[in-house]
């Protein structure tokens, strides 16, 4: 199975069936860090954390770094949204030791 596939415009990212489940699996099972109050699943499987209240939050998308600054909480999760439906930016694997 292809990963990326070329289009007319852009590449666009396809994982594979299984793998995408795992993620979603991941993601849903997974407890959220203290103060994350909506979580987005990027297509990569990396995660977009939004903390704060509904007058002034903030976004860390957790594959890439990106981050805004503080926005009201509708934006901010319409920006984290966003975000998370483009950002290819693979999980850090987590370390073990
Ligand atoms: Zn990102």
């Amino acid at each position: 199975m292809d990963v990326i596939r070329e289009n007319s415009t852009r590449p666009t990212l396809v994982l594979p069936e299984w793998l995408l489940n795992q993620l979603e699996y991941r993601a849903r099972t997974e407890p959220w860090p203290d103060g994350v109050h909506v979580r987005y699943l990027t297509v990569a499987g990396a995660t977009v954390d939004v903390r704060g209240t509904e007058d002034a939050a903030s976004y860390k998308c957790w594959g890439c770094g990106d981050s805004t600054a503080l926005y009201g909480g509708r934006r901010t999760k319409e920006l984290a949204q966003g975000h998370a439906e483009k950002c290819r930016a693979l999980p850090r694997p987590q370390a073990t030791t």
